[in-house]
């Protein structure tokens, strides 16, 4: 059985696990009306540190403007919040997650009912599956597209969102994959159920653009950040699913993903059908952040 940490920030204060309870009858579980954020906490030599917590908050303010989600409380408030419920758990390593949305106080789908806000924290490991940062997944691409642009935009991490997100990973495991990839509303590369993409070819690392219906993704960015660093050249462009195949390296990046590889998509083994040595390159580049390996110079990491 899952065991839960003992206690949750809901609505500006702490409660037990059991008690953060909402109605059956709050908006957001009939209409999808929530946005939140996935934030990871690493156990670091200089003690626990939460990765670019300004950077998912502002995100999940941002999320919430979209849907005018009124946020009843500040990111200052939130961030300690985020703080204080891995003190308070006793946590190193961490999930978190943040969310706001629309709880009881109308029924109609415009209603302007209260907002409920709770932050969480329990510990998770690499969310593909234990091992798969060093052995990699095999993947398929998904029967389900990403929703077109001017639909349910996907640059807002909300709710609703999460059921293309189910469709395209229990499609995945169903089959007996380790995650899908979406196609956009165009046919050109998406994203992972819940992860940014990114192809090695020719040396270079090649991603799909925001156009291409995907979540502008903070790990995406720490990656394009840490590659140029590594003298890697990074290009945001249009590729086409074959591009898959003819990749000599493809991984997945997200908070709780991590840097996952992928050794196959649809059956077709990746370069050496292992993490490449420009996968390797990021991973440890990303995860010295957390090791004291490599330098923070942008501020990522928040003492808790
Ligand atoms: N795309 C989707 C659909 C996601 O759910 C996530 C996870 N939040 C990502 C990409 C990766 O985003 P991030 O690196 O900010 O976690």
């Amino acid at each position: 059985a899952q065991k839960y940490p003992e206690h949750i920030w809901h609505n500006g204060e702490f409660k037990r696990w059991q008690d953060a309870t909402v109605h059956v009858m709050a908006h957001a579980l009939h209409y999808g009306s929530s946005v939140f954020e996935g934030i990871r906490c690493y156990e670091t030599p200089n003690g626990p540190m939460i990765f670019r917590l300004g950077d998912h908050l502002r995100r999940l303010f941002l999320s919430a403007k979209v849907y005018d989600i009124a946020m009843p409380h500040d990111e200052a408030t939130l961030a300690e919040a985020c703080r204080e419920v891995v003190k308070r758990n006793g946590l190193k390593s961490a999930y978190l997650r943040p969310v706001a949305f629309r709880g009881l106080g109308g029924f109609g789908l415009s209603a302007d009912t209260p907002t409920d806000v709770a932050v969480a924290a329990w510990e998770w490991g690499p969310y593909l599956g234990a091992g798969v940062l060093e052995s990699g997944i095999d993947a398929m691409v998904s029967s389900w597209q990403r929703m077109a642009p001017n639909t349910i935009p996907s640059g807002a991490k909300a709710g609703g969102n999460y059921l293309s997100g189910q469709l395209i990973a229990r499609e995945a495991r169903r089959l007996g994959f380790g995650e899908g990839i979406a196609m956009s509303n165009t046919g050109l590369i998406s994203e992972g159920a819940g992860e940014n993409l990114f192809l090695v070819i020719n040396g270079k690392l090649n991603t799909p653009p925001v156009s291409a219906g995907i979540l502008s993704g903070i790990t995406r960015h720490t990656v394009i950040t840490l590659a140029k660093e590594a003298g890697i050249e990074v290009i945001e462009r249009d590729l086409p699913r074959e591009t898959l195949y003819f990749a000599d390296e493809v991984f997945m990046c997200g908070t709780a993903a991590e840097i996952t590889p992928l050794r196959s998509v649809d059956a077709k083994q990746v370069g050496a059908g292992k993490p490449g040595p420009m996968t390797r390159t990021i991973q440890s580049a990303f995860f010295g952040l957390f090791n004291g390996k490599t330098e923070d110079r942008w501020g990522w990491l928040d003492k808790v």
